[in-house]
Order: structure tokens, then sequence, then C-alpha cells
């Protein structure tokens, strides 16, 4: 059994799972690249090694280096987080190879789940419902018979795919003939991998997801993730449970992802994902990691999964041999990226100089940055992730909206303002989502309000100025638009 773990990877993920290593009372160790050495990921481990500059390949991606700090500095494993190495099945074995537990599933379980159409076949084999699609689709020909026999609108996709790269949706033989050249050269770019294949494409599906976890002994499910709220088939906004789904299809569902995790022998946490449209769900894919949106699960469970899969990969079993707690209230989790919503969520780059952190009773602040940090463009824009639980989605909605007016990221654009015209509008509040609420809502993504409100407030006191009202004594003496005021004024604009 190992005491040590090597965390290769970077950001709040790096962060969360030294959290767990440490609470687990085992010792972490951190790498870094150049630029990171002040992380927070680097300041929280009990170790940590720089293994290179500021490229990924370099760095975070560089396994012989990986391994070797493994092996110098004692770890028995090696937890790779979500991204750079953690759905790469040669890195899971070569872990084994040198004698290091990988806390994830077995090499062959991450093989078997990455290929899109292997994974596909292999789950309607074990009686898993999948979106209908094709085979492997090679030249624009057979692309144009399988789509023929699918019905348009299709979606043509990579089968190495992964954070929504290499995906074309076509509604005719010409978009399909375009779409298809198109998801090949983006596939063989991102993934040195250009078989594509097709789907049926669901016109307005929800994306609902199913958290697993499985040890030697048995696998269980702990509920739904509902991540409908999406841009460019990446994931902004996560909650749980989903306002979509009835007591019977959460079971049905939930049953149908522990088959599919039995089904490849699965080990640790896991994400069964699906498309959810008219009372149906299809199998969209496996992610064989952690996710991004784990926390709203924790939330509401109450079960550390980092330290559920650091047991696992102890050999302990999991929930202490318990079973698993059915979920309480309701938990929304906000991605705060280094993007900028009005301007096409463009990536911001700068020094962050201050946060003010969002606090209060259910409020959680997962963050890979502190004031000080800088963001480049080297790495994923997510900076933080904030979190809600409360004990109704109503409640909960509310929550997060005052917590996402209290923070405050000076330095670099972030998508706050995104999630705060969320919060407020009004289908998001009804509960009716699909995966195409962003483009149906385009004015989320407008900056007015915000330049309503800073118009307003810069109205507010040049009147107060011109008055002879001081900033100090304003508010204070009971007369002209103090602080307090303006907050109030602010507040009344943002509920126009
Ligand atoms: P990736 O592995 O790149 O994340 P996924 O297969 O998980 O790709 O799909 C990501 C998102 O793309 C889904 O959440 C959904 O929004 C959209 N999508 C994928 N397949 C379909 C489909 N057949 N019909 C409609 N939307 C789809």
């Amino acid at each position: 059994m190992f005491d040590t773990v090597l965390i290769a990877n970077r950001g709040e993920i790096a962060v969360r799972v030294i959290r767990a290593c440490r609470e687990e009372g085992l010792r972490a160790v951190a790498v870094c690249s150049e630029p990171d050495r002040a992380a927070p990921h680097v300041l929280l481990a009990d170790h940590a090694v720089t293994i290179g500059p500021a490229e990924a390949a370099a760095s975070y991606l560089n396994v012989p280096r990986l391994l070797e700090v493994a092996v110098d500095t004692g770890a028995g494993a090696i937890h790779p987080g979500y991204g750079f190495l953690a759905e790469n099945a040669e890195f899971a074995s070569r872990v084994a190879g040198a004698g290091l537990v990988f806390v994830g599933p077995p090499a062959a379980a991450i093989e078997e789940m990455g290929d899109k159409t292997r994974a596909r076949a292999r789950m309607r084999s074990a009686g898993v419902p999948v979106v209908p699609g094709s085979d492997t689709v090679d030249t624009i020909e057979q692309a144009v018979a399988a789509a023929a026999e699918l019905g348009y609108p299709v979606m043509v996709k990579a089968a190495a795919g992964g954070g929504g790269k290499g995906m074309r949706v076509a509604r005719d033989p010409d978009e399909l003939a375009g779409g298809h050249e198109r998801a090949v050269r983006e596939a063989e770019q991102a993934f040195a991998d250009g078989r594509v294949y097709l789907e049926r494409y669901l016109d307005r599906p929800r994306h609902i997801e199913i958290q697993v976890l499985a040890d030697e002994t048995r696998a269980i499910h702990l509920g739904e993730r509902e991540c409908s709220i999406q841009r460019r088939h990446q994931k902004l906004i996560e909650e749980a449970p989903s306002p979509a789904l009835d007591p019977d299809t959460r079971e049905r569902m939930g049953e149908v992802a522990v088959r599919a995790a039995e089904a490849v022998g699965y080990r640790g946490a896991g994400t069964i994902e699906f498309l959810f449209q008219d009372g149906e769900f299809y199998f969209l894919e496996m992610n064989t990691r952690i996710q991004v949106e784990h926390p709203v699960t924790e939330l509401i469970t109450g079960v550390d999964l980092v330290r559920e899969q650091l047991r696992i990969a102890r050999g302990l079993p999991m929930l202490g041999g318990g079973e698993p707690p059915t979920g309480r209230g309701h938990a929304i989790e906000c991605r705060i990226s280094a993007e900028d919503p009005a301007n096409e969520f463009l990536p911001s780059t700068g020094r962050i100089d201050a946060i003010e952190i969002p606090t209060g009773p259910g409020v959680r602040w997962d963050a890979g940055v502190r004031p000080g940090s800088t963001v480049g463009l080297h790495y994923d824009p997510l900076l933080a992730k904030l979190v809600v639980h409360a004990g109704d989605r109503p409640a909960a909605i509310a929550r997060m909206r005052l917590a996402l007016e209290q923070l405050r990221v000076d330095g670099v654009r972030t998508t706050a303002p995104f999630h705060r015209a969320v919060m407020r509008e009004a289908d998001f509040g009804a509960g009716d989502l699909s995966i195409r609420y962003v483009e149906e809502h385009p004015d989320l993504l407008r900056e007015d309000r915000d330049w309503r409100e800073v118009a307003i407030a810069a109205a507010v006191f040049f009147e107060e100025s011109k008055a002879g009202v001081t900033p100090e004594a304003a508010g204070t003496d009971g007369h002209g638009s103090g602080p307090q005021e303006i907050s109030a004024w602010v507040r009344a604009v943002r509920d126009l």
C-alpha cells in the first residue's frame, strides 16, 4: 500500500487532489512547470518538483520525467486529475509498468472507452441504449450512404474525440461533405487520429450524466448531474439533481450506468454521459476519470469522490463498505474561466491582482489561482469553480446569485458576468434547459447591463459631487448616496 501520491496535474484539480491526499493521511508530491512555481498546488503540497518549461508537452505531459520524479520522491501512486494524461491508456500502463499505482481505472478500461466507436459497440452489446449512429466512415461517399440510412441532421464525430473537438453538424449531403472533411482534419490535428463516424443529431437534448464508483467487489452510482448549459459543446454550468428526471428514470439511468461500468471491468470514479430527449436517454460516452463538475455530486451526497478514488486505489472498500447515500438538496457549479463572455469567450490573460472570494453557508470555492497568479495561454482557462448547495433548486439559485455578486477577480476578465445573467434568466429558473440554451439566449452574452450599472453608479457619484457630498460623508449622515445606496441602485438595475 502506498503512502505518497504524485499529482500529475496543475490548477484547481491538483489543489483538490492534494487536499484529499492530505486529509487521507497521504503525502502529496506536486509537479509544476517553471511559470507555475508559486501556484497554489505547489504551496499546498508536502513536496514539489519543477519538471519543465511552460509548454505542457515538456512538463505536465512529460511522461519519462513524471515517472522519474515519482520514483525519486518515494511516491507509490500517481493521480492524473483530469485533462493532460488522465485518459491516456498508455500512461496508465506505463505507471503500472514502473511498479506504481495509477489512481484510476485499469488501462484496458480506458482504452475500451477512449475510442467512441468501440465504446458504442461495447455498450450496445451490454444492452445500453446508444445514440443511433454508424461505424467509422472513411470517405465522403461512405458518410453520405450512412447518413441516408440514419436520416438528417447528423453529427460527424471524431472516434478519438474529446473536449468538443472534431464535431460537425450536417443537415444535407452537401454540408456533410464539407463537415466530414473538416472533422477529419480537426481530429487529425487534435488527436493524431482522423477516424470519424456519424451520430443522429438530436435536436434539443439535455446532457445528463451519472457518477459511478467501482471497487474490487461492486459498482454503484451516485445519481446524476445535469450539464446542459454549454457553449460549443463544452460545459459552463452543472447541477445536481437534474430538474428533468423523475425517480423512475433516475433509477433506470443509474442501473444502465452501473451496467456500463461493469461491462468494462471499471475501477474507481467514472462518469457515464447521456443525452436525454423526450423521456429517452442515450449513451454518449464514458469519462474514465474524475470530472470538473464532481463537486455538485459531493455536495448533495456528502461523499468525497477524490478520497474514494484514493481508497479504491489502495484496495480499500469504497464508502467504507456502506450503501450509496441518496442526495439531499440541490447543488450548482459555475465554471469561472479567464474568458470574456462579452467578446466571444476570448481568452483573457494577465496578472490576477486581487480576488474577493464568496463566502457563506453552502458556498464552496475550488480554485487553482490566488492573488499574484499570472494567467497565460499555455493551459486551460479554468481559474476556479464556484459551487453552492442549498435545500432546493430555487434556494441554490438564490445562493449562487449572491455568491456571484460577491465574487470579484481583478486583473483578468472572467465568465462571471455570464453566470450572473444565467442565474437571473427565466428559462434557467424554470429548469427549461437543453444543450442549445446558450444559442437560444443570445442576450446573456451582452454586456449592456454591466455598462448600465457602471453608468448609473457614475451618474450618482457625479450628482453627489456636484452637491458637494464627499464619498466619506455620503451614507453616514443620512443624506446622499453612500456605498450602500449605490449598491441598492446597482441591484435594482440588475433586476430590471
Ligand atoms: P466530447 O468527448 O468531445 O466532449 P461528447 O460526445 O461528450 O464529446 O459530446 C459533447 C457534447 O456535444 C454533448 O454534451 C452535446 O452537447 C453535443 N453532442 C454530442 N453528440 C451529439 C448528438 N448526437 N446530438 C446532439 N448533440 C450532441
